[in-house]
């Protein structure tokens, strides 16, 4: 019996009018299931104070709330398995083209991405760059590997290795999840990151396929397997992304919690048993859309909770 956590990076957003959001807009049957079926909350997974991003909402959600800035540069090391040296401090670089950035010889460069970096420095090295993110707390040690957490390399699999988690390093993140399930690991979180990248790039049909796609490709084949296990299952985010700026969001997210015992009395969107879950496809055509959802414009008459 597995507690499944699944978060949509950056999956909300504001809610401007009448404009659908997002999470409005993707084809996500099986999280309307869900839905339908589960309970639908509002979590506040940014601090009031801190800035919104997945260092911090991940963490909240993983059970450690931080009273600071988390030390994204101390994730990044982590994600890529680097230990800092005595001496030596880690620095996260974002500038817009990383090619053009020039460090002497005592430098160490760990390119991140197109347009960030990571810089391991001699400590008090005057690192001389606009794009660098200010120092943090470190995540302490409050997990065991009774969470494993599964998503794409990155500084949210750092963050979880600090935290304590076993971490799962992978691309095919359902085939991962359904395993831990089958095997009865107690806490399995798989962490999706296409939603922010496609939000940060101001892609907002993108970050809509990107929803979609993680609905048949990822919560499908969980809800399913949690449906033969037992056990429960979350969906949310860990903060709002903006696909019209680009820009991060502290706003409270929606999330639903789905117990397939504790939803087998209930009435379902179309008299169709559970099972039904594995099978996406079929349940976009039931028309199961109406109700209940987990969007940001249903949970926003909702209480604030905690994680
Ligand atoms: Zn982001």
């Amino acid at each position: 019996m597995s507690d499944v956590l699944v978060i949509l990076d950056g999956a909300s957003e504001p809610v401007v009018e009448d404009e659908p959001t997002s999470l409005e807009r993707a084809d996500t049957p099986v999280l309307d299931a869900l839905a339908q079926a589960g309970t639908v909350r509002r979590l506040q997974t940014t601090p009031n104070g801190l800035p919104p991003g997945s260092e911090t909402g991940i963490a909240v959600l993983l059970g450690w709330t931080p009273d600071a800035p988390v030390d994204r540069a101390a994730l990044e090391a982590a994600g890529l398995g680097l230990q800092i040296e005595p001496g030596r401090e880690a620095w996260r670089v974002d500038a817009a083209d990383i090619e053009a950035l020039r460090f002497p010889p005592e430098v160490e460069v760990h390119p991140l991405g197109p347009h960030k970096l990571l810089a391991i420095v001699p400590a008090g090295y005057p690192l001389r760059s606009d794009g660098a993110w200010p120092r943090g707390i470190t995540p302490p040690h409050t997990l065991d590997d009774t969470t494993v957490v599964v998503g794409a390399p990155g500084a949210a699999l750092g963050l979880a290795r600090l935290l304590g988690a076993r971490v799962l390093t992978t691309d095919t993140l359902a085939t991962a999840a359904v395993v831990e399930i089958a095997a009865g690991a107690p806490r399995v979180v798989v962490h999706v990151d296409t939603p922010d990248e496609a939000a940060h790039r101001r892609d907002p049909d993108a970050k809509v396929a990107a929803l979609s796609r993680a609905d048949d490709e990822v919560i499908g084949p969980i809800a399913a397997a949690i449906h033969t296990h037992g056990g429960t299952l979350t969906v949310t985010a860990d903060h709002g992304t903006d696909p019209r700026t680009g820009a991060h969001d502290a706003a409270p997210v929606p999330a639903v919690t789905w117990d397939p015992e504790a939803s087998a009395g209930e009435e379902l969107p179309d008299d169709e048993d559970l099972p039904v879950l594995a099978t996406p496809k079929r349940r976009a055509t039931a028309g199961a859309t109406t109700g209940r959802r987990m969007t940001e414009r249903w949970v926003a008459t909702l209480p604030i909770e905690a994680p």
